[in-house]
């Protein structure tokens, strides 16, 4: 097989960047190592900041988006029986976020694809990048059993986190920066219609609680648990009694109940691998970069890479220069990097470590206080969560 940009991996990123290839009119080929059913139904991220949003209709993927998503202006921030709203539009002339699933994207893009021609390979798995520093670097890869090579001008490497193709940067030019948090999240999906229609960022001292949802009668809902929790260690009473405990505050109604469908234990890390770039191979998304959920950019920070990596090659097509694509590291960790700053303090606020002094806890409700008062510090919020322009 012989294609311009080779795509490694069909999660928001690589099915994205094929549509954003599609309609500038570079061909592309997508391999994806797990079935389309697998990739339809994963249960990850659901917010959408502004500039997703927007790349999303312009690339004529946003029209399902636009009709089931939920446009939120804001969140509420609770603390200490106390309840405060950030208010996104007021805060940063006039931004917002859209709670539309990943699945749904996933599936939007899915469905573009293979409406536009392909060719998306499902079951089709990767084994290595080959020549990644050469003009014609070739992806090895078995598709239903049978080894095969797909042959590229470029490749570009949104294979996620436990993906090959970062393997081909050689480990003497390779830095990988880390942090784990000694905590994680439990995150069950309910068939219950949100408790409000915003999301809810809880601190307490038992630990940090999110409400979210994914539809007006699903809910999604999160609980901090220490590390390598058994999320079937939890029984669906518990998980509510506890959320209840977690979120109250005065005034704020009762959480409403129902059937919890889905549960699962997320570990809590920050990466990045640096360069993000090697020869002919790109990484993007969580192949280069994961980031704690506690700020929602782990998918905006992939549709962020694979943009820029669509208008580097655009702008070689048109002015015969390869500034832009040479740039793409640089120009990407900037913004991975403001987005980890964001996550990582984010998550300091509002986590409760298990060996947390006193003093720790008296900062936290310091920081909490200056956010919830002080227009400067919630505007710094509000920029950060609805997101850097693309
Ligand atoms: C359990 C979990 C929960 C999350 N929750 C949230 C959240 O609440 N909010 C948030 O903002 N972010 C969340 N994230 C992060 C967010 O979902 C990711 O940042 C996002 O999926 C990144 O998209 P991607 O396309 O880069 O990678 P992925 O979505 O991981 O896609 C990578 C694709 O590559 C395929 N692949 C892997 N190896 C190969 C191979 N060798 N050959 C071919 N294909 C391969 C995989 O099957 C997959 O389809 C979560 C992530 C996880 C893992």
């Amino acid at each position: 097989m012989r294609t311009t940009v080779g795509i490694v991996g069909a999660g928001p990123a690589g099915l994205l960047l094929a549509r954003l290839l599609h309609r500038a009119g570079v061909d592309a080929a997508v391999l994806e190592s797990r079935d389309r059913r697998h990739v339809e139904r994963r249960q990850r991220a659901g917010i959408l900041e502004q500039g997703t949003v927007d790349v999303l209709r312009a690339a004529g993927a946003g029209e399902r988006m636009d009709r089931e998503g939920l446009r939120h202006d804001g969140i509420e921030l609770r603390y200490a029986g106390t309840r405060h709203r950030v208010d996104f539009p007021a805060l940063t002339g006039g931004r917002s976020v859209m709670a539309y699933a990943q699945t749904e994207v996933c599936k939007d893009l899915i469905a573009l694809r293979l409406a536009d021609g392909g060719p998306l390979l499902f079951e089709a798995e990767a084994l290595a990048v080959d020549g990644a520093d050469t003009d014609r670097p070739r992806v090895r890869f078995r598709h239903r059993g049978v080894e095969d090579v797909l042959e590229c001008d470029y490749v570009v490497g949104c294979d996620g986190s436990w993906g090959v193709t970062r393997r081909a940067v050689p480990a003497a030019l390779s830095r990988v920066f880390e942090q784990t948090y000694p905590f994680g999240w439990l995150g069950v999906l309910a068939d219950a219609p949100p408790s409000h229609d915003e999301l809810v960022y809880a601190r307490h001292d038992r630990g940090f609680a999110l409400l979210s949802l994914r539809s007006p009668s699903v809910s999604r809902l999160y609980l901090q648990v220490p590390a390598g929790t058994d999320a079937d260690s939890w029984d669906d009473g518990a998980i509510w009694d506890e959320l209840e405990r977690r979120v109250e505050a005065a005034g704020a109604p009762p959480l409403t109940r129902g059937p919890i469908s889905q549960k699962s234990v997320t570990p809590m890390r920050s990466s990045v691998h640096e360069p993000m770039r090697y020869g002919r191979l790109y990484l993007a998304g969580d192949a280069a970069h994961i980031v704690p959920p506690t700020g929602a950019k782990g998918l905006n920070l992939a549709v962020g890479d694979v943009v820029t990596f669509a208008r580097a090659l655009v702008h070689r097509r048109e002015t015969g220069s390869d500034a832009l694509l040479d740039g793409y590291s640089a120009t990407c960790l900037r913004r991975v990097w403001q987005a980890q700053r964001f996550s990582a303090d984010l998550t300091a606020l509002l986590h409760r470590a298990p060996d947390a002094p006193p003093f720790e806890d008296r900062l936290q409700h310091a920081r909490l206080e200056r956010l919830t008062s002080c227009r400067a510090a919630a505007t710094d919020l509000a920029e950060g969560y609805t997101g850097l322009p693309f």
